[in-house]
């Protein structure tokens, strides 16, 4: 079949496997690039691997740090007509380049906030690495079922205290126009934090603690947005915001539990970035195209990858202590932070009109990065082919 984009909202309902292919070769071309690291870990747990900060995590692990490495990924498989999700391809390509570095990749399938798939896991760490130096948790889930209850948990979007009226820019439309989002209730920002709070990050690692599979001096992180003042009505101080918080609860915790065996859990701080978790959340898709339009402008423009090479290669294994924040954050997102592009962020804000969105914002960049999750948009890719969507 001939793979085209369907975009529904904020989701591309296709993937192109040759596309989604390229991403991950031109991420690893990046990590080849860089300078070599010795000290970088050498097994690797990523939950939440196939897409996103997850995948340039096990990415930088695998092909930079020569790391073996178990992944945990919820993704749709192909059939014979319909395409795999993009993650589903992008695992496939991390595998394929895996094994020709001889390096081994082994990827679960399913709901990590499950059970069996923590089960599951713990049995591949066994068999195929042992033990593990790092663990990466990079999830960005809609809902989470409690593994003990049976309860369905939703995370919303939404402010904390008093409605906001926000611009936002709508990607399908085209058009800038003001989105009013009305405060979350008690009820679903306990729910938001059952989701995207730290609560499963403790369950694993107690679990792999328990299991005997994480090794001396063993490091976690976990991700997180904090932003400015543009964003923190609808993300850092909003009900996200609540749950990312209760990460370094969470953090705090997990590193007494581990001081044991010499390690250290972390939050780890990225920047705002265009992938299918951030493309959901209102505001951001106008934030994020001025944000690259002045970063671009100021030559400090990021990706996933350059983001996480990093947070790992520069910071977290470059062979001194990683520069923390009061919190004992480590961060990278402070080029994003920093008041000149913020303010110029700021400036642009208060001017974007759907007539001049295109000029003061980088538009095109957002909807290139945004296609190009889905393995669109990719030079060198012959998007004519009439390929079957189970092969990459
Ligand atoms: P993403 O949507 O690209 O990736 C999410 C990953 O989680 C995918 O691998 C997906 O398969 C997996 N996943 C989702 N639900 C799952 C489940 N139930 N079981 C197993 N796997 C599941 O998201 P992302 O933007 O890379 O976000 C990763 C983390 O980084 C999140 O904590 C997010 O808050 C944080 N972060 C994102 C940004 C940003 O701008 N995108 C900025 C800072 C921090």
């Amino acid at each position: 079949m001939i793979i085209q984009p369907k975009v529904r909202g904020f989701i591309c309902t296709t993937a192109h496997p040759k596309g989604c292919a390229e991403n991950v070769r031109q991420q690893i071309a990046y990590v080849q690039q860089q300078q070599p690291v010795s000290n970088g870990p050498k097994r690797v747990l990523v939950l939440g691997c196939s897409t996103g900060y997850g995948l340039a995590s096990r990415i930088v692990s695998t092909l930079a740090f020569g790391a073996d490495s178990v992944g945990v990924m919820f993704e749709k498989e192909p059939t014979e007509r319909k395409t795999a999700s993009a993650g589903f391809y992008n695992n496939m390509a991390l595998e394929q380049a895996a094994q020709a570095a001889g390096r081994k990749a082994v990827t679960l399938n399913g709901d990590a906030f499950s059970q069996e798939i923590k089960d599951q896991t713990i049995a591949a760490i066994k068999e195929h690495l042992g033990q593990v130096d790092l663990v990466v948790y990079s999830l960005a889930a809609p809902r989470r079922k409690d593994p003990v209850t049976g309860e369905i948990y939703n995370s919303v979007l939404k402010p904390v205290g008093e409605a906001v009226t926000r611009k936002t820019y709508n990607t399908d439309s085209k058009q800038v126009h003001e989105v009013t989002l009305e405060p979350a209730s008690e009820e679903e920002i306990q729910a938001t934090v059952k989701v995207m709070g730290g609560e499963d990050w403790q369950l694993w690692m107690d679990q792999l603690q328990q299991a005997g599979v994480l090794a001396q001096g063993v490091q976690t992180l976990a991700y997180t947005y904090i932003g400015k003042e543009i964003t923190w009505p609808i993300y850092g101080k909003a009900s996200i915001g609540k749950a990312k918080e209760d990460l370094d609860r969470a953090a705090g915790e997990i590193s007494q539990q581990l001081s044991g065996l010499g390690g250290q859990a972390r939050v780890a701080v990225l920047k705002a970035l265009v992938t299918q978790a951030s493309s959901a959340i209102p505001v951001m898709p106008l934030y994020i195209s001025l944000l690259y339009k002045v970063m671009k402008e100021q030559g400090s423009h990021e990706g996933c990858i350059e983001q996480i090479w990093r947070l790992l290669g520069e910071e977290l294994y470059a062979g001194r202590a990683p520069t923390l924040d009061e919190q004992g954050r480590v961060r990278v997102d402070l080029w994003e932070l920093d008041d000149k592009v913020q303010s110029e962020v700021e400036a642009l804000w208060h001017q974007a009109t759907t007539d001049n969105v295109s000029q003061l914002a980088d538009v095109a960049g957002y909807q290139q990065d945004f296609f190009r999750l889905f393995g669109f948009d990719w030079p060198g890719v012959d998007y004519q082919a009439d390929l079957d969507p189970r092969e990459i």
